[in-house]
Order: structure tokens, then C-alpha cells, then sequence
């Protein structure tokens, strides 16, 4: 139920009550910011807000009566504009915010979310058109920037994953010839060379194999993508036993306890999270002070519309300076004596985690271990999810 309010009576000063319709209209016309207009069965102007007179570069409204679009716009613009006029006049079909890009002799685009109506006369025949439109060129050019910064971020990524792949592929046949003729000399002439001549050779072929393993983990990289399953509903504590099995010597050899809590199910690549589980308790595992025992914690919490997922370990920690750069290709803190592996591990373990739609990162102290956390979309609406 509306509960009337009186409208307040005129001043009773002989002023005009502010609230008549001519008023009302005259404070549309002179103060919104937006271009309003009337216009006769030809597209001629009739009345026009300020702002509509002001884009045109008119000082006076009346000069403006008459004019059509084709004296201000370019012709494709202006031709346009009348087309819908005239169907609007035709057949009484408003148009209702669309998007016009208008077009100025001097070459200027400029973008208006327009409204367009059919004007009738007090019997109902349709006289003309009226229409409000707000310039929305501020909001396209930023939309536009987006589009196109989007567009070379994907062309810039597709690059780079092109070159890693052509690179490690096109790199395996020189490399295996380089190992092929090494292994040759070592097996025909080990006894004709001298300690030294043996020595050298075998860091060349220590170089070679290490080349070879580095070419492998490249490849395993622009796998990711390349290479990726589509996503399917996986449970995951299934494919963290898969990866604890995989780990069962390092586990055993260590002596390390891992535990983990409920699991969740999700949508994903079971391969994929087999292999970042692997990597990040392999790495809980590996990171540790000598003649330590690791404890390896590994936990799912449902957050807002997410799973975060924590891999926690007691072992050395991670100073926060280096929190970014150890997701990088082949980015170590420490050397091969020290821990084995090339660093590849987390930079995998990055580019998984952003083909399922999630982020990776890590909590850490030197010295006071460290704990791992990615987070996967919890929604299991395969249409949902992220384009593989
Ligand atoms: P890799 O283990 O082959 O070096 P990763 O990409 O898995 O490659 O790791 C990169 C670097 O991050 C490692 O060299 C190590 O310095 C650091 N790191 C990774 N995981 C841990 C961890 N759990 N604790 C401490 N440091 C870690």
C-alpha cells in the first residue's frame, strides 16, 4: 500500500511552481549531464539537452533546431543513426542501450550507450523519435586496453610455451649425438688416454647428461599445457596415495611420518595433482637439516569458494625474500652438492596449479620449515570451470 505525500504547495509569492511539468523539463534539459534529444519524422532536431548542444560544439540550443546528425558526424555515423530512426518510426520498436560508436569528420571515435524511442503525438501516431545517450568512451577505451593487453599476454604465454617446447626437442637430437660420440671415445680409446684425457671426458659427459635432464624438465614444463587431460571429478585423497606410494623410498629412507587429514573431491587432471603432491612432499622431504626426521603435514580446508590445499614440513624453511623466485624455471637457492635437482620442481608445480584456475604459494621462516599451499576451485560444475 503507497501512503500519499502531499506534494508542497507553491511559495504563494507568485512564483512558479517548480514542480509543473515545464519546469521539470527545462531543469532536464539545461543541467543533465547526459545528451537528450527530440527529434521530427526526418531526423531534424527539435530539442536538445545542453550537454547534447555542447558535444557539438554549439553555444546556442536554437541553433541547433533542424540540424540532423549529417551536419556534425561523419556520414557513416550519421547515415546509421537515421537508419534507426526511421525503423524506430516505422514499425514503433524502441532501442533500448546499445552501444553506438560515433564517428567525427576529423577522424575522432567517441562511444555512446544510447536509448532510442519512438515519439508519439497526443493521438498515438508516432511523430518523430526522442533518445538519451551517455558518452561511455572513457569505459570502452579501458575496455579496449584490457582486450588487447589480454590478447598479448596469450600471445606472449603461447610463445614462450612454443619456444620451450621447439627448443627442448630440437635440442635432444645435437645432445644425444654430443653423448653418442662421448660414450664412443670413452669405450675406443680409454686405454690410450692419460689420466687427464680421462678426467675431461668425464665432465663432458656429466655436462651432457645434465643437459639432457635439464631438456627433459623443460619438456615436462610445456607439457603442462601441452600435454594436459581434461579436467575430470578426481578424489584427491586417491591421487595423494598414488603420489605417497610413488614416494614410499624417500618416505622409508628418511623415516619421515606423513600424515593428512579429510581430503576433498575436485575437478582437475589426476596425473597433473599426482605430480604436484609428488613434488611438494618430495621437496618436504628433501629440505631438510642433515640427520633430521621430516614431519610432513598435509591438510584441505574449504575457503570461500576455493580448496586450499597446505603441504607443511619441519624442514630448513625459506628465507621470504626468495618466496617468488623459487617458482621460477630452474631457480635453486642451493647448489647440486647440497640438495639434488635442477628447479624445475616448483615452476611445474606453479603452471598445474594456474591451469586448474588456482594460485601457489609458500609460508615460510629459514631455518623453521616451510609449508606449501595451492588452492583449487571448489566448484564441481565441469561447465564452470576453467578452460583447460
Ligand atoms: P629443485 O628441488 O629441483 O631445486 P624446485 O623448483 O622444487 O626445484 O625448488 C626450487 C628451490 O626452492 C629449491 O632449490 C629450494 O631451495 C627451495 N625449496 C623448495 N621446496 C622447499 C622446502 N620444502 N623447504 C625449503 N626450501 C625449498
Amino acid at each position: 500500500m503507497t501512503k500519499k505525500t502531499k506534494r508542497p504547495l507553491p511559495a504563494g509569492n507568485g512564483a512558479e511552481d517548480p514542480f509543473r511539468d515545464r519546469n521539470l523539463l527545462r531543469t532536464i534539459l539545461e543541467t543533465i549531464p547526459d545528451k537528450l534529444y527530440f527529434k521530427d519524422a526526418e531526423s531534424r532536431f527539435v530539442r536538445n539537452s545542453r550537454a547534447h548542444v555542447k558535444s557539438f560544439g554549439v553555444d546556442d540550443p536554437a541553433d541547433l533546431v533542424g540540424k540532423t546528425d549529417f551536419d556534425f558526424f561523419s556520414d557513416e555515423h550519421a547515415r546509421q543513426a537515421f537508419e534507426d530512426e526511421q525503423r524506430i518510426i516505422r514499425t514503433g520498436e524502441p532501442l533500448i542501450g546499445i552501444e553506438e560508436k560515433e564517428t567525427w569528420p576529423d577522424g575522432r571515435v567517441t562511444w555512446a550507450s544510447s536509448t532510442k524511442m519512438p515519439l508519439k503525438d497526443e493521438k498515438g501516431e508516432v511523430v518523430g523519435t526522442f533518445g538519451i545517450s551517455r558518452d561511455i568512451t572513457r569505459q570502452k577505451e579501458i575496455e579496449l586496453e584490457a582486450k588487447n593487453l589480454t590478447a598479448a599476454l596469450k600471445r606472449s604465454n603461447q610463445e614462450l610455451e612454443e619456444f620451450a617446447s621447439v627448443a627442448s626437442h630440437d635440442l635432444q637430437e645435437p645432445l644425444r649425438m654430443i653423448s653418442g660420440y662421448l660414450n664412443l671415445i670413452v669405450r675406443r680409446y680409454q686405454d690410450r688416454l692419460d689420466q687427464d684425457g680421462r678426467e675431461f671426458i668425464a665432465f663432458a659427459v656429466d655436462g651432457a647428461q645434465r643437459m639432457q635432464v635439464m631438456i627433459d624438465d623443460l619438456l615436462s614444463y610445456s607439457r603442462v599445457t601441452t600435454l594436459g587431460k581434461t579436467f575430470s571429478l578426481i578424489e584427491t585423497e586417491a591421487v595423494l596415495q598414488r603420489a605417497l606410494l610413488n614416494l614410499k623410498v624417500a618416505v622409508d629412507e628418511a623415516g619421515a611420518r606423513v600424515i593428512h587429514g579429510a581430503m576433498p573431491a575436485v575437478m582437475g587432471d589426476a596425473r597433473q595433482i599426482e605430480r604436484l603432491f609428488q613434488n611438494l612432499i618430495g621437496n618436504g622431504l628433501k629440505y631438510r637439516r642433515p640427520g633430521d626426521v621430516p614431519e610432513i603435514q598435509i591438510s584441505a580446508d574449504k575457503k570461500d569458494s576455493d580448496w586450499v590445499f597446505s603441504i607443511r614440513d619441519n624442514g630448513i624453511g625459506i628465507d621470504p625474500k626468495y618466496f617468488d623466485r623459487i617458482f621460477g624455471i630452474f631457480q635453486r637457492l642451493h647448489t647440486r652438492e647440497q640438495y639434488s635437482g635442477t628447479g624445475i620442481g616448483l615452476a611445474v608445480c606453479k603452471k598445474t596449479v594456474e591451469r586448474h584456475g588456482g594460485r601457489i604459494w609458500v609460508e615460510s621462516e629459514e631455518g623453521k620449515g616451510a609449508t606449501f599451499c595451492f588452492t583449487i576451485p571448489a566448484g564441481l560444475d565441469p561447465a564452470k570451470r576453467p578452460a583447460p
